[in-house]
């Protein structure tokens, strides 16, 4: 497709090693066009690859299609199958035969009926009589305060009610937090069955992590009662038969630019997108494919194209740089978690995550939103400056919503890698567009042009980055990042050493 590198090679051998230097801004624009990018999203977002959903055989496809182009960008494959990194996980469907819960609030006996409880992680339990660790979800600092010893064998609650609806999470326990503090079960009470609870759906689970089980309980007696006891004491029984499962096969897609600096070739920085979506849902007339090209047809391709572009360079940057298409977002940044606990190249040698999300639409929160990109955590790291700089030879402000930069932090698959404790932003050219989450995100409502822009000034940030001797870093001052430079301080080696 590129017939470029032939000409490179010439030029290269009549300047010699003096030819060593970065690639320029306007080379790169020659090397990463619009075209390119509209070809890519074409064909994922194409109702022949049916919506990505995950497991399906359109996101295989998908992901065979995100090999190939690795391949022919001459990028390493870093999988344990070729470009493949293959995740094992289980499709889970709960058993909700014999369920029983009661919860004993002081002198109050509740039994919540099946039609007000979800099982979500289904293990089977037997408790007896248990006492129970009470926190409201709001109360973030209390949670994450909470020690292992605390909770061991006892039911952790976590009340999700009290911040009333509208509050985001329903539904969701924080993985990483149950990982680390193990309770016997827990109980997430809910104000109101989410959207995405349903009492008897497959789950998918990471077959080689410990499952906590967890209940969804949405029953007013419940809240009422809690809110009446105070501090009383908790007791909760539970019988849960155990679920059952078939193995799925999940994979990531991972190529390395080998970095050219002896010593910094062995650090990283990843560049990463979710080629998951929505898959099909629904039956009967209609458009029933969710063909997700704006989320996130349009990440996948630009990380192919990037890929492509600094690929194609006789000189490559001093660190390497890891292309990722990551699968299982849109089911809870599954992918991402899978990665952060199975990682391919070592998280205390990777200095950085730019995780690319909706770069191509630009008829965005209500407004046409030409010549930007947002920046999610704008403050959270020193990150944002290279890609501030780069911005500048591409016309491109790069920018801080004021409204969404932060709220969205934790909306996509850079939360996985700050929680690991890497510098981890998502680029957006905007969050709410007209089609997000339905069937008309389709490939041909995006605004190529802009985006080749954006995905050259995303380029030239790598480049910047990987160039560099000193790593991003987290901006401790803001008391947002807490738990990430907690993280970033628990991997093996400080960054600002590697
Ligand atoms: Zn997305």
């Amino acid at each position: 497709m590129k017939s470029l590198f032939p000409a490179i090679c010439a030029v290269w051998m009549v300047a010699g090693a003096a030819a060593q230097t970065a690639p320029t801004a306007g080379e790169i624009a020659d090397r990463l066009t619009a075209n390119d990018l509209k070809a890519d999203v074409s064909f994922l977002a194409s109702d022949a690859l049916e919506g990505r959903g995950t497991p399906s055989r359109g996101l295989d496809i998908a992901a065979e299609y995100i090999a190939a182009q690795f391949r022919r960008a001459g990028l390493e494959p870093a999988g344990d199958d070729g470009y493949f990194q293959t995740a094992p996980f289980l499709s889970v469907t709960p058993n909700l035969d014999g369920l029983e819960l009661t919860i004993q609030i002081g002198d109050k006996v509740i039994q919540p009926g099946h039609s007000s409880i979800a099982v979500v992680d289904p293990v089977a339990v037997d408790l007896g009589k248990t006492l129970a660790v009470w926190v409201s979800a709001a109360a973030t600092e209390r949670l994450n305060a909470l020690t292992p010893e605390q909770v061991r064998g006892k039911v952790l609650i976590i009340d999700s009610a009290a911040s009333g609806p509208g509050g985001r999470g329903g539904g969701r326990a924080p993985a990483t937090l149950l990982a680390r503090l193990r309770p016997a079960l827990v109980l997430l009470l809910l104000a109101r069955p989410g959207g995405r609870v349903s009492t008897s759906a497959a789950q998918l689970r990471d077959a080689s992590a410990a499952a906590v089980p967890v209940l969804l309980v949405w029953d007013e007696a419940v809240r009422k009662a809690l809110d009446e006891a105070g501090p009383a004491e908790v007791a909760i029984s539970a019988k849960i038969a155990a679920p059952s499962s078939v193995p799925v096969k999940l994979r990531n897609v991972v190529g390395v630019l080998r970095g050219s600096d002896p010593a910094l070739k062995d650090t990283y920085v990843l560049v990463t997108a979710h080629y998951d979506h929505l898959g099909v849902r629904g039956t009967g007339e209609g458009d029933h494919i969710f063909n997700g090209a704006n989320d996130d047809a349009s990440g996948t391709a630009s990380v192919i194209e990037i890929a492509h572009t600094l690929a194609s360079f006789p000189s490559h940057p001093k660190r390497s740089v890891v292309f990722v298409a990551l699968f299982g977002e849109e089911a809870g940044l599954l992918g991402s978690r899978y990665y952060a606990r199975h990682p391919v190249f070592p998280l205390a040698k990777t200095v950085a995550d730019i995780n690319l999300e909706q770069v191509g639409r630009t008829d965005v929160d209500n407004g046409s939103r030409v010549g930007l990109v947002n920046v999610t955590g704008y403050d959270f790291t020193t990150l944002p400056r290279a890609l501030k700089k780069a911005g500048e030879e591409f016309d491109i402000q790069v920018l801080k919503d004021e409204r969404n930069s932060d709220s969205y932090f934790a909306r996509s698959d850079n939360q996985a890698f700050a929680d690991a404790g890497v510098p981890a932003h998502t680029l957006s050219v905007g969050y709410m567009f007209p089609d997000y989450h339905q069937v008309g995100d389709e490939w041909n409502k995006l605004d190529y042009e802009n985006m080749a822009k954006v995905d050259r000034t995303v380029a030239l940030a790598i480049l910047l980055l990987a160039d560099s001797t000193a790593a991003p870093e987290w901006n401790a001052a803001n008391p947002k990042t807490e738990r990430y430079v907690k993280a970033y301080q628990g991997l093996e080696l400080p960054a600002t050493s590697k």
